[in-house]
């Protein structure tokens, strides 16, 4: 099994990673810069994302559940710290006891649940209008956190990635509570926040998205580097005559007879059916576009502008996050996230 490969595989830019969290770092002023790296590193591997922006300088690591923080805690260095998003479940309580992370606590209960666990030092999160997680900041948030070591207090930007007036009514709010509920430090920015400039950076920002390649504001745009680069190998390659149909339910119909390169990729490894006949490959310098509904593990491109593409040839999909999720409706979330387990993942 050593020497197998997949015909799909992730090339993952390590440089472009370290390069975006700098910049994410500096824009965050004078504030530290974590890194979130729930749903395995937004897809990319987080064992291996952790490792490279631990060498990078970051200190703080954001997961969601306790299976993700288990994965990677034997990894964490002296001084770097782990906080899990999700707080602590009755069912969790065993482990995280045991643990180096921290629990988000969310909710009443989770912080009568931590404290009647005698658990320590922890972090809190603070709901200031999102509705997800976290202290209503209506609420009595003081009262709520007495008696806890509360090494950050959180909150989460419901919309900082388009302009809106909730953005900076949720800044106001999170200011108003920082000076009232005790914490060794603060923080509010994803990625889009730490775009909107040091005032929401506080003393510690979250990115996740732009880490990876995602852009979440304009002033991202030109900065920000593409990580993720999937390939896929040709399986097949066929002619197809005027009049011929390509594909489930038939709907491509060849205007005149075309090539087309069958290859190793469907929506089972994220490749969703929103790039049916509007995702596109490249391969020496030729752009094929998707030609058809995509498969459940294959999907067909036209390949009559490139007469030497062939089977076992390694195409590189276009998977430049903004361009890629303008073209499949989908999110560059979801992108990332969506990737299935059978790509190989090649840092380099
Ligand atoms: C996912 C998440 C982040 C990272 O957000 P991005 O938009 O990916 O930068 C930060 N904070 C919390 C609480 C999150 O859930």
């Amino acid at each position: 099994m050593t020497d197998f490969t997949a015909p799909l595989r992730l090339r993952l830019d390590g440089d472009a990673l370290v390069s975006n969290w700098s910049w994410l770092n500096a824009r965050s002023g004078k504030a530290a810069c974590g890194a979130a790296i729930k749903a395995d590193g937004y897809g990319t591997g987080a064992a291996e994302v952790m490792r490279r922006l631990m060498k990078a300088g970051c200190r703080d690591f954001f997961v969601s559940n306790w299976g993700e923080a288990i994965a990677v805690e034997p990894l964490l260095e002296q001084g770097v710290s782990l906080a899990v998003l999700h707080g602590v479940r009755a069912e969790d309580m065993a482990a995280a006891l045991q643990s180096r992370a921290r629990p988000v606590l969310n909710s009443p209960a989770q912080i009568a649940r931590w404290k009647g666990a005698g658990g320590g030092a922890c972090d809190v999160m603070v709901d200031t209008g999102m509705n997800r997680l976290g202290l209503d900041w209506r609420q009595d948030v003081v009262a709520e956190t007495e008696e806890l070591e509360v090494v950050t207090l959180l909150s989460h930007l419901a919309s900082a990635d388009e302009d809106t007036p909730l953005t900076a009514t949720q800044l106001n709010r999170f200011q108003d509570i920082k000076n009232i509920v005790p914490a060794a430090r603060y923080s509010l920015a994803n990625s889009a926040g730490i775009c909107l400039g040091e005032s929401y950076a506080f003393d510690l920002t979250r990115p996740g998205l732009a880490l990876y390649g995602g852009v979440p504001r304009a002033q991202a745009a030109g900065a920000i580097r593409q990580v993720v680069f999937p390939q896929a190998q040709v399986l097949q390659r066929r002619r197809v005559l005027a009049g011929d149909t390509i594909g489930y339910n038939a709907t491509h119909i060849a205007e005149r007879d075309m090539e087309v390169a069958v290859l190793n990729l469907g929506y089972a490894d994220g490749y969703l059916r929103g790039f049916s006949g509007r995702g596109s490959v490249a391969f020496e310098g030729e752009s094929l576009p998707v030609a058809g509904r995509v498969s459940m593990d294959l999907v067909a491109v036209d390949a009559s502008r490139s007469p030497h593409v062939a089977e076992g040839d390694w195409v590189d999909i276009d998977y430049a996050l903004p361009s890629a999720a303008a073209a499949s409706g989908l999110s560059q979330y979801e992108l990332l996230t969506g990737l299935g387990a059978r790509f190989d993942r090649v840092w380099y």
